[in-house]
């Protein structure tokens, strides 16, 4: 795998300036939409189950409040570092954008190894790091979600302990709870249902039929796997999974459901019966229809986009493809559906569960997937207009009108004071 040389913030900048290229924007409104603005650090002390006092960092970071509350995930990661979190800030500030939902952008990380921590360890850190961040974080300002390593056991330690310092419950601080504390039905498909809705766009796009089309799915996890069983519900045909252990193919096909039963009880989806393995990477480079990247950054690179197969591309992860390999791919024909629009479905079953909290009034999980999917296919289509009028890939197109959305919120507002 190409270690990509730039930065995730290098990177953000990058796909921001290519599409600010597109816009007649004023001079210090592009300014302003290429920083954060705030970056919080905080460096705070956890009681180890052996006695001893460990000092962790962490960040919080707005990349924008224009449109809204800043809304955005926390990542517990030994390799979370200021950079990446700002450009995962600025992704969410274009993804919220991008579907028309009233948020800015935000994201927070601590740099920790869970794996490695108790339970009991991991509960005194994410209580001590919501109190740290508390400072920024409220139903109206900021509104924090799982990511990486963290999921709705410690959302409902932050909704906790942010309710504690309040005296009442606060259930709309924080998105991706459990549902018996104000979680909302359908959140943890979400993605995965975005995933689905904008691949049955793309496809007919490009003229493929749904029923039979083959997929490949790189990241067996929350976004990949739900990914894969819904499409299979819809037709399609998944010749190939893999997690961090490899991959495993089929070409006649696999049922992702049951693939999932497998995986928990193994931990891996590898040496699962009657399949081939094979690697992360052969998996990126296999004959199928659609690909779907839902494990990392930086997997789609200049080295192997020129022998990619698939015709359409629908990013699961954020950030799978560097900006080199997004050239490549548009000169060939393949058509990808850009992380900021693929993978939009969770924040916006976030911003569904966001609105039941304020209001203490839950919706029926059908509803919830119903407007999901009017979401998604508008913005899809939203996006693929501009496409069309200014010739450009579908992330270019995302952006233009993402950015010009917050541009045009920014003018109205105007600069204070
Ligand atoms: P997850 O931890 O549930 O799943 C990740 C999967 O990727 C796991 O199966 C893991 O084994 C696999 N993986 C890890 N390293 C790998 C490697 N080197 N090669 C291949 N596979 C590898 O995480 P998730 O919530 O599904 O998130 C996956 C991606 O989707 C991340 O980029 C995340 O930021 C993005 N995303 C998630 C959500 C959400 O709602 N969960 C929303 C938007 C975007």
């Amino acid at each position: 795998m190409e270690k990509n040389s730039r930065s995730p913030y290098e990177i953000a900048i990058a796909q921001f300036d290519k599409a600010a290229a597109h816009l007649d924007l004023k001079a210090g409104i592009r300014e302003m939409l290429r920083h954060c603005k705030r970056e919080l650090i905080v460096h705070f002390p956890v009681k180890m189950d052996d006695g001893s006092v460990r000092i962790f960092t962490g960040y919080r970071v707005h990349h924008s409040t224009v449109r809204g509350p800043s809304k955005g995930g926390i990542r517990f990661h030994p390799d979370v570092t200021l950079d990446e979190v700002r450009a995962l800030a600025m992704w969410m500030t274009w993804k919220c954008a991008v579907v028309g939902i009233p948020f800015g952008g935000a994201k927070g990380g601590v740099v920790c190894d869970p794996k490695q921590m108790s339970e009991n360890e991991l509960e005194n850190l994410t209580r001590r790091y919501a109190t740290e961040i508390a400072i920024l974080m409220s139903p109206e300002g900021d509104i924090p979600a799982p990511d990486v390593n963290t999921n709705p056991r410690i959302m409902a330690w932050i909704m906790d302990t942010y309710s504690m310092h309040r005296g009442y419950s606060t259930p709309a601080v924080v998105t991706g709870k459990p549902v018996e504390i104000g979680g909302s039905l359908g959140r943890s498909e979400a993605t995965g249902r975005g995933v689905m809705f904008t691949t049955r766009e793309a496809l007919k796009v490009k003229g493929i039929p749904l029923d039979g089309a083959t997929v490949a799915v790189q990241g067996f996890g929350n976004v990949g796997a739900v990914a894969a069983y819904l499409l299979q519900d819809k037709g399609c045909k998944i010749v190939a999974v893999s997690d961090s252990q490899g991959g495993i193919y089929n070409p006649k096909g696999l049922d992702a459901r049951d693939v999932m039963r497998f995986k928990a009880e193994n931990r891996t989806v590898v040496g699962y019966p009657g399949t081939d393995r094979l690697t992360n990477e052969e998996l990126l480079e296999l004959e199928c229809d659609v690909l779907v990247p839902c494990a990392l950054e930086n997997v789609i690179t200049a080295q192997n986009a020129p022998r990619i197969k698939a015709r359409v591309i629908a990013e699961g992860a954020n950030g799978p493809t560097t900006p080199e390999a997004d050239e490549i791919l548009y000169d060939r024909g393949i058509f990808v559906v850009p992380d900021v629009l693929a993978n939009a479905g969770g924040v916006t079953v976030s911003y569904f569960e966001w609105v039941q909290g304020l209001q203490f009034f839950f919706w029926s999980e059908r509803e919830i997937n119903l407007q999901l999917r009017e979401i998604m296919v508008r913005s899809f289509n939203d996006v693929l207009r501009i496409s069309e009028e200014r010739k450009v890939d579908m992330r270019v197109a995302a952006y233009i009108l993402a950015i010009r959305r917050v541009a045009e919120a920014t003018m109205i507002r105007g600069i204070y004071p």
